[in-house]
């Protein structure tokens, strides 16, 4: 753990580097204290992007997660299989 001080940029809290959450996006690393700051930022930025766009991304992100959920369900059966 560092000592440089960060500040959350959601509600301004102080930490200190190696805590919070740190996440490079469009070119800038955004630094957050909690995952509720995260997901706040998240909520807003989503507002300022592309509607149109918006549709087909939103649609592209819950397939990623369908297929994960899909393939540790596969890994799962597998193993019980293997048994
Ligand atoms: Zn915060």
């Amino acid at each position: 753990m560092g000592d440089k001080k960060i500040m959350c940029l959601v509600c301004g809290r102080i930490f200190y580097e190696g805590q919070g959450i740190k996440i490079n996006i469009g070119g800038q690393e955004l630094v957050f204290h909690s995952k509720s700051c995260t997901i706040k930022f998240f909520k807003s930025l989503v507002l300022y992007l592309d509607q149109k766009n918006l549709g087909d991304a939103v649609k592209m992100t819950i397939k990623e997660f369908e297929d994960r959920i899909s393939e540790i369900r596969e890994k799962t059966k597998k193993k019980l299989e293997a048994l």
